[in-house]
């Protein structure tokens, strides 16, 4: 019978990461992933992580730490905050950047103008262009090359032993099988985003909305460390995404608010303060009539977005409308002209300082001037942050509080940072913990 020292299941952030550095610890790893064809949620997502204090960030000259970012996590999630993991999570992803650029030669770069809401200082790393698809297919070239790293694309039988766990597969023809005995197991499945009745049961506020996720996120990995006795934590906990247009496949990205955007219903009024965050936005996008808003922002702040991957590829869908003058974009929008005038005649008012947003934002950074530019989007539910809960080395904790032997998990199978509701979720919490934790899941294995 073979034998490894950690079988990981989920070839995405979670487990690539946890696959590279495990590796690099010179611990045998096998890799299954019976979907890794399909596009997962790092192939979709911005690709846009976190890592207060890492040497790239010093290098630019940014003043940041660990604990800055603890501030401005809790200033989202509040008490509701998943402390141990956000404490363990926030200082291993410097260390993160130093195993990427010295172990790993990873093309990784500081974006020294990304801009997210809640963020206090500029701290999003990614690789170049600066996407989710780029950044995964580095990690998948990095997994298949490695002469060390067994990749498999089926789906294992898994049978958990008490001390160990025994993972069966059928040989092609499914005549004969194969079985492999390992002491350690990694679920890194993802989360359950795309399980409906999941949803149902633990988000119903999302029961129905748009997934703009990856249909990869079943909760099957979760469930199975369900079935071994694994506590769960925070399964109300989501990222919502409140910049989507409908269907899905492309989306505003999260910068326009926080570079002066503003958002009003189709009767061309505003009716939340935009700076709230995209995750904690959703909602209220759902709410509007048909569940629909016109963000509207200008040539200025599009300039601003030319290395954001997700505005470019909306962009190049033909979702953002342009006009040079208030009534023009009312026009082709089909909103209400008047209505949008008034709107943005208040919202020069809020932003020179001449009057207060009776719905609470205080910064509207700049006037908006021609060319207008605009785009209809909806809510969606992005991603699942509840989870299995862990000890801060990524340990899977049963009902008695104390680690299920052998069995770990990371990324969205594992409760995340993010607390309760769309409200918790700070923009970058998915990849951080994601990379953050599996890395540390990697630092703790025998
Ligand atoms: C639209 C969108 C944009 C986002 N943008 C950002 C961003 O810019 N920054 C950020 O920090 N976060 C972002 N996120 C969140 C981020 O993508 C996730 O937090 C992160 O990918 C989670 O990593 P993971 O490994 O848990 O899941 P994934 O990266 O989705 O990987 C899970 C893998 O497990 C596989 N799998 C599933 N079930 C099984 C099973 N039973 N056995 C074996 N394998 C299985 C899947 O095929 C998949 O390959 C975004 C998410 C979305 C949807």
């Amino acid at each position: 019978m073979a034998q490894a020292d950690l079988a990981i299941l989920g070839a995405g952030a979670a487990g690539m990461m946890a696959a590279l550095a495990a590796n690099d610890r010179g611990r045998r790893v096998v890799v299954f992933d019976p979907m890794a064809n399909q596009a997962n949620n790092f192939a979709i997502s911005g690709g846009l992580f976190p890592a207060a204090g890492s040497r790239l960030q010093r290098a630019a000259a940014i003043d940041d730490s660990p604990q800055a970012w603890l501030t401005d996590l809790r200033s989202y999630a509040g008490d509701s905050v998943n402390d141990r993991i956000c404490q363990a999570v926030a200082q291993a992803l410097p260390q993160v950047v130093d195993f990427l650029l010295d172990r790993c030669q990873a093309p990784l770069r500081f974006l020294p103008d990304m801009v997210a809401p809640g963020h206090q200082q500029l701290r999003f790393h990614s690789v170049t262009p600066a996407s989710g698809a780029s950044f995964h297919a580095w990690f998948r070239e990095q997994l298949i090359r490695s002469p060390s790293i067994l990749f498999n694309r089926q789906l294992p039988v898994i049978e958990f032993r008490g001390d160990h766990f025994l993972l069966t597969l059928a040989e092609p023809g499914g005549l004969a099988q194969r079985q492999l005995q390992v002491p350690q197991l990694l679920l890194a499945g993802g989360g359950f985003a795309a399980d409906p009745e999941m949803v149902a049961e633990f988000i119903p506020d999302m029961a129905g909305a748009l997934n703009n996720g990856s249909p990869t996120q079943d909760g099957s990995t979760l469930r199975l460390g369900r079935s071994w006795g694994g506590q769960l934590w925070g399964m109300d906990g989501y990222q919502g995404q409140g910049h989507t247009h409908p269907g899905g496949a492309t989306r505003l990205g999260m910068s326009i608010p926080a570079l002066g955007g503003i958002m009003v219903n189709d009767a061309g009024l505003r009716f939340v303060r935009e700076d709230l965050g995209p995750s904690a936005l959703a909602p209220h996008v759902l709410r509007q009539h048909r569940g629909m808003v016109l963000e509207v922002f200008d040539g200025a702040i599009e300039a601003q977005l030319t290395n954001h991957s997700a505005y470019q590829q909306a962009v190049g869908a033909g979702r953002v409308l342009s006009a040079d003058d208030i009534s023009g974009l009312a026009e082709l929008a089909q909103v209400p002209a008047d209505a949008l005038v008034e709107t943005l005649a208040q919202v020069t008012r809020f932003a020179q300082g001449r009057a207060r947003d009776p719905l609470g934002r205080a910064e509207f950074v700049r006037v908006l001037a021609a060319p207008l530019k605009a785009s209809w989007v909806t809510g969606a539910l992005s991603h699942t942050q509840g989870g299995l809960l862990t000890d801060s080395d990524g340990r899977v904790l049963g009902q008695d509080g104390r680690p299920v032997p052998g069995l770990f998990a990371a990324g969205g199978t594992a409760a995340g940072l993010s607390g309760r509701g769309a409200d918790g979720y700070l923009p970058g919490n998915g990849l951080a913990q994601a990379f953050g934790l599996a890395w540390r899941v990697a630092q703790a294995l025998r």
